[in-house]
């Protein structure tokens, strides 16, 4: 069976031409033309959501905090337009996987599309698999249920933040600069993409936080880059 793309876009050249590469590239597309649209047909199923940010109804970074709220995993590829940085960085915060400026390049977008639909894939082959699980600490990473817990509290992650959790737990202590998670979790392709990074692990070290962890657990090591911290 097909994978499913939804599209959420109000410019119907945009939509027409990304529904064209992507179902030439063996997917399954459906096109929404605005933010109600685009979570009713999200209702009905996607395994990826290509959201524009500027939709005539809801703004686009509210369909993405509500797709994220519905669907931890589903990967959220974000459109947006020149000048919209902060939203982007918003969009990223909220939980979107990555983002493609306007005027799209419609081979990257199906290059990108594949990327994070076999990530997905093989996370789910992995669940089916291999049955693991880390322990650091207080810090449990169920990788078989993709499924992780501070002190017992469940923590509700997307499958990026998931990923860094795991590759954190795995390699305790082992500092990561953000290229080195750039190409360990979205490979070298997303060079120069390294500002992403930082969101997820903002994210990540918020959903910790909220859990009951030190803040530091997920540690900044200045100047360098990430690891997990002691505190574990
Ligand atoms: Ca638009």
């Amino acid at each position: 069976m097909s994978e499913r793309v939804l599209i959420v876009e109000d410019d119907p050249d945009i939509a027409h031409l990304a529904r064209l590469h992507l179902s030439g590239g063996g997917y399954e597309v459906t096109v929404a033309g605005d933010g109600e649209a685009g979570l009713a047909a999200f209702a009905a199923g996607a395994d990826l959501v290509l959201l524009d940010i500027g939709l005539p109804d809801l703004d686009g970074l509210e369909v993405c905090r509500r797709l994220r709220r519905a669907a931890p995993r589903v990967p959220i590829l974000l459109l947006t337009a020149r000048g919209e940085e902060s939203d982007r960085v918003l969009g990223l915060e909220l939980g979107a996987d990555d983002y493609l400026t306007k005027p799209v390049g419609y081979r990257e977008l199906v290059a990108r599309v594949r990327a994070h639909l076999r990530r997905v894939s093989v996370l789910a082959d992995g669940a089916a698999s291999e049955a693991e699980r880390v322990e650091v600490g207080a810090l449990e990473v169920d990788v078989a249920r993709h499924r992780a817990r501070w002190d017992g509290v469940e923590l509700d992650l997307t499958a990026r933040e998931f990923e860094l959790l795991e590759l954190f737990a795995r390699r305790t202590g082992e500092v990561f600069t953000r290229g080195d998670l750039l190409t360990e979790l979205w490979g070298t392709a997303f060079a120069g993409y390294e500002h992403t990074v930082n969101s997820h692990i903002n994210r990540l070290r918020k959903k910790l936080v909220a859990a009951g962890a030190p803040r530091d657990l997920v540690e900044t090591v200045w100047g360098v880059g990430y690891r997990l911290g002691a505190q574990a």
